[in-house]
């Protein structure tokens, strides 16, 4: 069977040349005679293999020494709560801020105020139903608080923040799971990066975390013990047994962003890519993208015909033409095809194509 354009928001697609090269591994690793499956982290091979992935990563995205890179386990979705229980006692206030631009900022925030920590949303763009991110300038961030939380990508609505917030001394912490690796960023500007890596990174599985050495070690006594930062710098993320073969992945996917030129060479091939496919959205008035132009994100790109019954017919004709997952999210209907750094650009050219035809075979009333 052939392989598809598979448009999936994550787990998605990962690049053919890595792989290639886990098919070559994957039953015998070098000299270990045996796969990476199999290996004991703690043995030399393994350590290499960890050692490297940290390496060509901080390498690409030129993350500076007082940075601790962390490969845990837990999904973005569990950084929610440990983000506020590393970062809630950095200020005497402990008030963690959130602006909310989307399900999974809103569910962080969610988290913080289950935890019965003191949270506050100081920016939210519901009312619009997040078509667009919020401005959070300067005077909005209370210098008192601990950090402030945001989403960097908002992969269901298609969003992107297009500046990086100002928020003075105050930690900003991000969560990048849907665009991390996508194109260069400052990591100086951030506190704390986090993401999932079964978006833009690796099969599921592993969580990255990139924080600030001084944010280390400032949570209660009581914090469990997998969900503190520290524990796992301390341990090189050894604490316990780490996602070993997504860690060995994720090396792959590094090492091919390094061949390539790097985060540079990845964001041109990302803007060309999202450039078509919204230049088209932008030439007609069959498709609506919803998402205002100056949040749109460059990896996630929603749109909708304006009538469910035709955008149910646009997903499932386009999964029979080899164009997979299509389909928006179950929250919000619509289309949403994510075009991550492994979506090669005859894909998004043979989406504009289906595009095209299917606008013209299915006439709206
Ligand atoms: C997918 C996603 C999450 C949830 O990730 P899990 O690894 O499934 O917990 C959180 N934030 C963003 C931005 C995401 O895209």
């Amino acid at each position: 069977m052939n392989r598809v354009y598979n448009f999936s928001a994550g787990p998605s697609m990962l690049p053919m040349p890595v792989l290639e090269k886990a098919a070559s591994e994957l039953v015998c690793y070098g000299n270990s005679g045996m796969s990476v499956m199999e290996m004991s982290h703690r043995s030399p091979d393994y350590e290499a293999i960890i050692k490297k992935a940290e390496a060509d990563l901080r390498k690409i995205m030129n993350i500076p020494d007082n940075y601790k890179v962390l490969f845990l386990q837990g999904g973005a979705s569990t950084q929610f709560s440990s983000v506020a229980l590393n970062l809630i006692n950095r200020a005497p206030s402990k008030k963690g801020l959130y602006a909310v631009s989307g399900q999974f900022s809103g569910k962080a925030y969610k988290e913080a105020v289950k935890m019965g920590i003191n949270a506050k949303c100081i920016a939210t763009t519901k009312d619009d139903n997040f078509d667009h991110v919020p401005t959070i300038t300067r005077d909005m961030v209370d210098q008192d608080a601990s950090y402030l939380h945001i989403c960097f990508n908002n992969t269901i609505y298609g969003t992107k923040y297009g500046y990086i917030p100002d928020c003075g001394d105050v930690p900003l912490v991000a969560d990048m799971s849907s665009c991390i690796i996508s194109e260069p960023v400052d990591v100086t500007k951030f506190g704390v990066i986090y993401a999932g890596a079964q978006k833009n990174m690796a099969p599921a599985g592993l969580t990255l975390v990139i924080v600030r050495e001084d944010l280390l070690g400032l949570s209660d006594e009581s914090i469990p013990t997998m969900l503190d930062w520290k524990t796992m710098a301390d341990n090189d993320s050894m604490y316990n047994t780490p996602p070993c073969y997504a860690i060995y992945m994720a090396g792959l996917v590094y090492e091919w962003i390094a061949q390539l030129g790097g985060l540079e060479v990845m964001k041109e091939m990302n803007v060309k890519k999202a450039k078509l496919l919204y230049d088209y959205l932008d030439s007609q008035d069959y498709y609506i993208a919803p998402v205002k132009a100056d949040s749109r994100s460059m990896m996630n790109v929603t749109f909708v015909t304006g009538d469910a019954d035709l955008d149910k017919k646009f997903a499932s004709e386009a999964a029979a033409a080899g164009l997979k997952n299509l389909k928006g999210h179950r929250s919000v209907g619509g289309m949403r095809a994510s075009i991550y750094n492994a979506m090669p650009y005859e894909g998004v050219e043979a989406l504009v194509a289906f595009m095209k035809k299917f606008a013209q075979e299915n006439p709206k009333k």
